[in-house]
């Protein structure tokens, strides 16, 4: 057998006991330590009408003043009529792990009288962070490659219990297949809990009805029971009913996160009091390499796909084939140069046709120009002999008779 002369054959694996601790159980760490110490980074948009809660939330939700307070905002003024993109980023960090975080914001969505198009510099805005990136993978040196697409959008909805509002709509319908939408219900706070149970329902079916697609977690067969109950919890949030606050108020002694009432206090980090911690949860602590990845294999795909076919390039789904840009030109411009070719043919002909035409008119008055010469010569010629013929009859004496002569006006013997 093969232990015995010593030579095993390459498919018999054997199973062998260590006998001491080697380390290349910590390969995971090492992994994972990697991105750690290269640290994460993370983009978030956020859109909804001025005033909302929006910069609150965000310095809630990573418990930092990113956004300085801006208590009383008024909506927008009237002088800016489009919608703006403003970006912050920064660094933050948490136990040793790094993640560098840019917030987008919208200021001016919804806040004009004439709100039809609000949608449009924020769709121009995300494609041409694809587009971006788009270009950089086409670059032969892709080692330092920037991801600046947005792998969320937090949409916030006004908290008026009844409905979605046209533009909520129109925003969703529109952005859907472009970014990972998150709705939340902004300032969740006023409303009663019931009212926030009713206005779920309603969200959920106007998103359902307008086959808006919002952000679903995916679910994997490798995912323990545990997880799954997790994710199917939070996705029963959707869309989360949040509060946010950046101050602290005192409740039996505990200093905690919230807004006070004069009839109570509500907690920003009491699940029983809204979904923040939910969102959170999803957002920052077991999502965000999924909402990267979502973006970059899906929507991003989808789109990079999407702007190919309208180039007029197919991409075979089987075998991903690379397109070449410079051979796609090469093809254009000898098919341009065909068309032109052709004209030029087609030009030619009808030049010539009207040349021959030109040329046979020409021809046709110089044979009359020719034939009126001849006649006039003809004349001429006769009457050359005919005063030639009268000459030699004056030369030789006889004179015309005196008739012919009255009759021409000649005298003679005068
Ligand atoms: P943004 O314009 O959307 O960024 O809104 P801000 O974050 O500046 O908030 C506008 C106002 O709403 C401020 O006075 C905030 O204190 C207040 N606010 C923010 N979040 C909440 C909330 O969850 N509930 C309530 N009731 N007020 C909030």
């Amino acid at each position: 057998d093969s232990s015995a002369n010593g030579t095993a054959s390459s498919i018999d694996v054997v199973r062998k006991k260590l006998l001491g601790y080697v380390g290349f159980a910590n390969l995971p760490n090492q992994v994972h330590r990697k991105s750690v110490k290269k640290g994460f980074e993370f983009t978030a948009m956020v859109v909804g009408e001025s005033g909302l809660g929006k910069s609150t939330l965000v310095n809630t939700l990573f418990n930092t003043a990113l956004y300085p307070p801006k208590e009383n905002t008024e909506p927008s003024n009237e002088t800016v009529q489009t919608v703006e993109i403003q970006s912050i980023t920064s660094d933050i960090e948490e136990n040793g792990v790094k993640l560098r975080l840019t917030v987008v914001d919208t200021p001016g969505f919804g806040d004009f009288v004439n709100n039809e198009e609000s949608w449009k510099p924020i769709l121009d805005d995300i494609e041409s962070r694809f587009d971006a990136y788009l270009e950089q993978e086409n670059r032969v040196n892709r080692r330092k490659m920037v991801d600046n697409r947005i792998h969320a959008c937090i949409y916030f909805i006004m908290a008026t219990g009844h409905a979605l509002k046209p533009l909520d709509i129109e925003f969703m319908r529109r952005l859907h297949t472009r970014v990972n939408l998150i709705p939340v219900i902004a300032k969740a706070d006023t409303l009663t809990e019931e009212e926030v149970v009713a206005f779920k329902q309603r969200i959920l079916a106007d998103i359902q009805h307008h086959k808006i697609q919002i952000y679903q977690a995916p679910t994997y067969e490798y995912d323990d029971e545990e997880t799954m109950a997790e994710n199917k919890e939070i996705m029963s949030k959707i869309p989360f009913a949040v509060v946010g606050s950046d101050k602290e108020v005192e409740i039996n002694g505990r200093r905690v996160r919230g807004r006070s009432y004069p009839w109570g206090l509500i907690e920003v980090d009491n699940e029983d009091h809204c979904d923040f911690v939910k969102l959170r949860q999803m957002l920052i602590r077991t999502h965000m390499e999924e909402l990267k990845e979502f973006t970059n294999n899906i929507l991003y795909e989808n789109y990079r796909t999407e702007k190919l076919q309208a180039m007029g390039i197919q991409q075979d789904p089987s075998v991903f084939k690379e397109v070449n840009p410079v051979q796609k030109m090469e093809e254009e411009r000898m098919a341009h140069e065909q068309k032109l070719s052709k004209m030029e043919a087609e030009m030619k002909t009808v030049f010539q046709a009207k040349v021959q035409e030109k040329e046979a008119k020409l021809k046709q008055s110089e044979e009359e120009l020719y034939a009126r010469h001849k006649e006039m010569k003809e004349a001429l010629d006769r009457q050359r002999l005919e005063l030639e013929e009268k000459r030699r009859r004056l030369e030789s004496g006889r004179p015309m008779t005196p008739e012919k002569s009255k009759k021409k006006g000649f005298s003679f013997n005068k």
